[in-house]
Parts: C-alpha cells; structure tokens; sequence
C-alpha cells in the first residue's frame, strides 16, 4: 500500500527500444507529477531481459523479481533480441514469465482513432475506432512456453489449455470493463475464438456464455478469428470489447495497431488480481534501435493506464487527475500537428515528441 501518496514503481527497461521509450517516459511522468501535484512517484530501475540473459545468465534477476512483487506498479519498455536466444532457439521474453507468476491474467489493450494521426483504412468512419482488446495472458496456446522439448524429436506440438477458472475470470473481466467504458451506444462484448474447429475454443465459447449470462445488460457476441480478421479491416469502428485467447489475442491487438497507426501508439496494461504491469504492446524494435527514432507514445500511453490503475486501486484523485493531463497531452498534441513521429513519415524522433508532450503538460 503506498504511504503518504507515494507510489513504488518498479521500473524494468529492458532491451533495444524499451530502454529508450522508458526513459522518456520517466522524463514525462516527472514532469506531470510536478504540474498536478499531490502524489510521488518512487521509480527504480532494474535488470531484466535479453543484455540481462548475456551479462548475468538469467532473464530475469531474483532481485528484479521481488521489487516487481512488492512495487504498487510494474512499467516495462521491451525485452528480447532476435539474436539473443535461449539454448531451445527460443527468445528471450521475461515479461511472459512476470504475466504467468504475478497472475496477470488480462492483456488491456485499448485501440483508439487519433486526431491528426494518419489512418492505414480511407474509409471516413476510421476515425471512429475505439476499442479495447482483452488478451487471456496464463494459458491458451503460451501454457507450454517453459516446457523443455526433446531435441530431435521427430514431432513437436503445442498444447492450448483453456480452463474453467481460467476463463470465467477473464471473461468476469472483460464485463465488468465493458460496463464502465463510455463509448455512444449500447457496450459489447465479443468473444474471438475457433470454436467451429477446436475443442479447447469451443469450451472457451461455452464458458464465456454462461458468463455472459450473469451481465444481461451488455450485448454478448462472438466472432471466429478468421472472419474477425475481415471485419478488422472493414469495419473495425463496430467493435466495443473483445475478449480473446492468449495467441488471438497477441495476433488481434497488433492487427488493430496498425489500424490506428501503428506499433508506437499502442499501449497495454497487464493485470491480474494482485499486480498491475504497463508497457507498450510493441517489442524492441532492433530495426530502429539506437538511432533517436522510436516513438515513445505507446509508453506515454501505458504510463497514463498505470496513472489510472493506481487512482482506481487506491480511489488517489491526483493520479487520476495526472492520468487525463497526460493523455491530454498526446491526443492534443496530435490534433495540433505538434507531433509528427517519423514511424509513419515525420519528422519527429523520440527526443521531440517527448518535449512536445512535456511542453503541453
Ligand atoms: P516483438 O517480436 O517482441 O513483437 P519486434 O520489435 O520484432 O518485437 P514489433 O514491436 O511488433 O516487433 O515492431 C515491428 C516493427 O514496428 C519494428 O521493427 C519497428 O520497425 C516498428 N515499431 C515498433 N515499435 C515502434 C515504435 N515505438 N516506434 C517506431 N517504430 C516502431
């Protein structure tokens, strides 16, 4: 619990693009908490990821792991490198881990139209997207991940665990954010899933109906992937809130990224019960690593979802408060041409979007 409106926030970089992003971000949410006051943000840093793998030999230090556990907040950059990988050839990827041990069964990913950010759809109504993703982040298709693997089996397979408990509580979730989210018209919620083909999807379906049941003033829907990845691109601006396995979901909140503009606005939040995770839902980017490039809004973003999972969890006006000065910041940023980032075509690198944000705060 913080005490005299402070905040413990663990602070995990990580590696390539992470690291960057991370530390604009910091610069921002110094910069809000001296213009709204009343709370403190105690951020420290620590070790993780795949120059953490090189130097240390793990991915994730028991020390980085307990000061995340005791942290009010977890805010994570990106992590992994294409070229560093484990022994089994996979890649380095903690925050997989910190989603399964802290419990972080909800993958939050809001998707949002932007004024004054260019659409990828011609279509008017784009600029109408609002929706948010809910990612099923401790089973599905990831719950083998850590599993050792023969070496020269002839065959390999994976397993997709969908479970009762599993799936009522991220579907209870997923409700319940549809319930408070403001968005004209009657809240929706769509169930993604296979489950004309899978077993495992099929129950995943038969459970988040029998939920469903229990929120009757919400609309409950449902989509097969395949046909919701038409829908996605012709008329994404009919989606409210989707609720998705775990590899769906991956696959469904970068699709919707590139709708709204790409990688860098996309934020997240990881939550589960106990513990609250923010990053950005892109990784670390080593096309563009080291060269001033990244854009750091994802990160801003991610940062305003933390602001206002603290002010919920702990009913903190000031954070809450900041969390709107911060969005505020970006989307009027946006609206006024301030901000032009070179991912789709600008002129703006990560050092000038950062002061344009802090410029507004
Ligand atoms: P991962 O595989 O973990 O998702 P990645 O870096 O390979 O990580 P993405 O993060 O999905 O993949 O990014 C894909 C591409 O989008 C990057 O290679 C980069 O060119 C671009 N990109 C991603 N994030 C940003 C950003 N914040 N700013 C600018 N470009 C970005």
């Amino acid at each position: 619990m913080p005490t005299n409106n402070e905040f413990r926030i663990a602070v995990l970089p990580g590696d390539g693009i992470g690291v960057e992003v991370t530390e604009a971000c910091q610069a921002v949410l110094a910069a809000v908490q001296k213009r709204v006051g009343g709370f403190a943000l105690i951020c420290e840093s620590f070790d993780a990821g795949a120059n953490c793998y090189q130097a240390r030999g793990t991915d994730l230090p028991n020390e980085t792991y307990r000061a995340s556990e005791a942290a009010d907040a977890i805010l994570l950059g990106a992590m992994g490198l294409p070229d560093v990988r484990k022994t089994d050839g996979t890649e380095i990827n903690p925050q997989l881990d910190l989603r399964f041990q802290l419990e972080l069964y909800a993958g939050v990913r809001p998707i949002k139209s932007m004024k004054g950010v260019p659409s990828a759809l011609a279509d008017p109504r784009a600029a109408d997207i609002d929706m948010v993703i809910i990612r099923e982040q401790t089973e599905g298709l990831f719950i083998d991940i850590r599993e050792p693997r023969p070496e020269n089996d002839p065959e390999i397979s994976d397993r997709c665990l969908i479970t009762r408990a599993g799936t009522e509580r991220v579907t209870d979730f997923t409700f319940k954010l549809a319930a408070k989210r403001n968005k004209a018209g009657a809240p929706r919620v769509t169930c993604v899933d296979k489950a004309n083909v899978l077993h495992s999807m099929a129950f995943f379906r038969k459970v988040f109906d029998e939920r469903a049941a229990g929120f009757p003033d919400i609309e409950a829907d449902h989509a097969y992937i395949d046909a919701l990845a038409l829908n996605l691109v012709r008329k994404p601006w009919e989606y409210d809130v989707m609720v998705a396995e775990n590899l769906l979901g991956d696959i469904i909140s970068d699709l919707t990224a590139g709708l709204i503009g790409g990688m860098g606005l996309a934020p997240s939040a990881d939550l589960g019960d106990d513990y609250g995770l923010f990053q950005p839902c892109h990784g670390t980017a080593p096309d563009i690593a080291g060269q001033g490039l990244a854009n750091p809004v994802a990160m801003f973003l991610s940062a305003a979802m933390m602001l206002d999972w603290l002010a919920d969890r702990h009913d903190h006006q000031p954070c809450r408060d900041a969390a709107e000065v911060l969005e505020a910041a970006v989307t009027d940023g946006f609206a006024a041409g301030d901000i032009r980032p070179a991912e789709f075509g600008g002129p703006h690198g990560t050092a000038d979007i950062t002061k344009a944000v802090m410029a507004r705060i």
